[in-house]
């Protein structure tokens, strides 16, 4: 297996230089070949992503992890997982046969639930329940909240707001019995008004879907970037990704950016 080993080798050279990256999934399927829905990628994907973490050299954090000190972690990764799906469980194992960590954000009324906000997709998919998620809690995970419903923040009126964001950290803090200090904004929206309610809940840290790097400062924690990992994303890509801090993993991305750095060096820019 030449490709995992040169990717791995290209990640080792580049992959820690600005800071952690966070990557974002949402169901992880048990099957053959690639999954049809735009948020899934296979269990057997999400196994080789690991392999290449790890023969990279790469560290896992939880969200909660991150306070001012993530400059002193080395190639590290924070993987977090939306929504809580049913088949997250495999992946859960997979982490933690692997002495790594993942942080799971979910949708505390919908727990053991199904996901009802995809009904007008036509897609039903089952949600972890509250005993798995105290395990995975148990076992060195992060759960975090996602909202109640599952509502886009921004623009919300106030009173929904505060139940979404202040409402959904007490019906997981009383379930897992623990400090939940760690939020996703649903479908990525947040607006000012968002950002407050989250801060004045008290989370320290809250995850977007906007690409980039994550300030090793500590700055910006309520609007920390993530890398979406599409079906599509196997590890060469992955590879890419880490390194240019982008989800767009292309072969010509990666041109451009050595083409950029070419450039600065001869310049001097
Ligand atoms: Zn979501």
């Amino acid at each position: 297996m030449v490709a995992p080993r040169v990717s791995a080798a290209l990640l080792r050279r580049q992959g820690a230089g600005y800071g952690p990256l966070a990557l974002m999934y949402h169901a992880v399927e048990r099957m053959r070949g690639t999954p049809r829905w735009r948020w899934s990628v296979s269990l057997e994907r999400f196994r080789q992503h690991l392999d290449l973490l790890q023969e990279a050299g790469y560290r896992t954090l939880r969200v909660a992890d991150l306070d001012g000190s993530v400059d002193q972690c080395g190639p590290c990764v924070l993987i977090t997982f939306d929504d809580g799906y049913a088949d997250n469980y495999a992946a859960f194992q997979e982490l933690s046969r692997r002495g790594m960590v993942g942080t799971w954000f979910v949708v505390t009324r919908a727990i053991g639930g199904h996901a009802d906000w995809l009904e007008d997709q036509g897609e039903r998919r089952a949600l972890l329940t509250a005993e798995q998620l105290r395990e995975m809690a148990a076992a060195g995970m992060e759960v975090g909240a996602h909202g109640r419903r599952h509502l886009r923040l921004a623009a919300l009126p106030p009173e929904e707001l505060r139940s979404e964001v202040r409402g959904s950290r007490e019906d997981l803090e009383n379930l897992l019995s623990r400090p939940v200090t760690s939020f996703a904004y649903p479908y990525g929206s947040h607006d000012d008004a968002a950002v407050a309610a989250v801060s004045e809940a008290g989370y320290t840290a809250a995850c977007t879907v906007r690409p980039g790097w994550i300030r090793p400062d500590g700055r910006q924690p309520l609007a920390l970037p993530r890398l979406e990992i599409g079906p599509g994303v196997g590890s060469g890509e992955l590879a890419r990704m880490l390194t240019l801090g982008t989800s767009d993993g292309s072969w010509l991305a990666l041109g451009r950016y050595f083409g950029r750095r070419l450039t600065a060096r001869f310049t001097g820019r």
